[in-house]
């Protein structure tokens, strides 16, 4: 059973500690390095994405979690999650960290000009049964996503401008501007045990 970590500083930890468990994992709190050294995988949970980059630095994790992700840790973040993980972030403050495991330019508070929160049902590519609920809190979008980057959903753009990314993903970093961990559909959870799985497969295969 794969172990996964979940960033433990901030945020809706306990909801997502329980989906990574009903998904098959074994879920773990991280809030040191120690900690984060035994974890085959990491979720990113939604929060406060400034207060969380701080608080990464306060808790020394800032560098550790740098490296493992530079050496393929598998990754998931969530709204601030997916925040932290971009290489760069609009609209942030000037001193919030970037992780920089995605290839992507977020937006922060992006749909926050039209409405705070919403919640739609998405087309999500790479799950199975259908349509997923997705509620999006002060959700940031994917404003640029660079070629290696898989778009996973969309939601259509208001009045007539173009769709916006909402969910992606990166060799082993997933993210998601909404909160999957609120609904009580652990299909993104599952996914992403998948990959860790998968991952864990992956670099014995190469110590071989
Ligand atoms: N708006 C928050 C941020 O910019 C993210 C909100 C969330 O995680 N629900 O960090």
């Amino acid at each position: 059973v794969p172990v996964i970590g979940v960033l433990a500083l901030q945020g809706d930890v306990r909801e997502h500690a329980a989906m990574v468990e009903s998904a098959g994992g074994r879920a773990v709190a991280v809030r040191r390095e120690s900690e984060l050294a035994a974890v085959d995988g990491l979720v990113l949970p939604g929060g406060e994405s400034t207060t969380m980059s701080r608080l990464l630095e306060t808790f020394e994790l800032l560098g550790p979690l740098r490296e493992r992700l530079a050496a393929g840790l598998p990754a998931f973040g969530s709204c601030a999650g997916m925040i932290l993980l971009a290489k760069q972030a609009l609209d942030g403050r000037p001193d919030q960290h970037q992780l920089g495991a995605l290839d992507v330019i977020v937006r922060r508070n992006a749909f926050g000009r039209q409405v705070d929160s919403f919640e739609e049902d998405l087309a999500f590519a790479a799950l199975p049964g259908g349509p997923l609920h997705a509620v999006f809190i002060r959700a940031p979008w994917v404003e640029k996503a660079g070629d290696g980057v898989e778009v996973l959903a969309t939601v259509p753009g208001a009045d007539g401008t173009g769709a916006r990314i909402v969910a992606v993903r990166q060799g082993p970093v997933l993210a998601t501007a909404f909160h999957p961990e609120l609904t009580g559909d652990d299909r993104v959870h599952r996914l992403f045990v998948e990959m860790v799985r998968d991952a864990a497969t992956t670099s014995e295969t190469e110590e071989r």
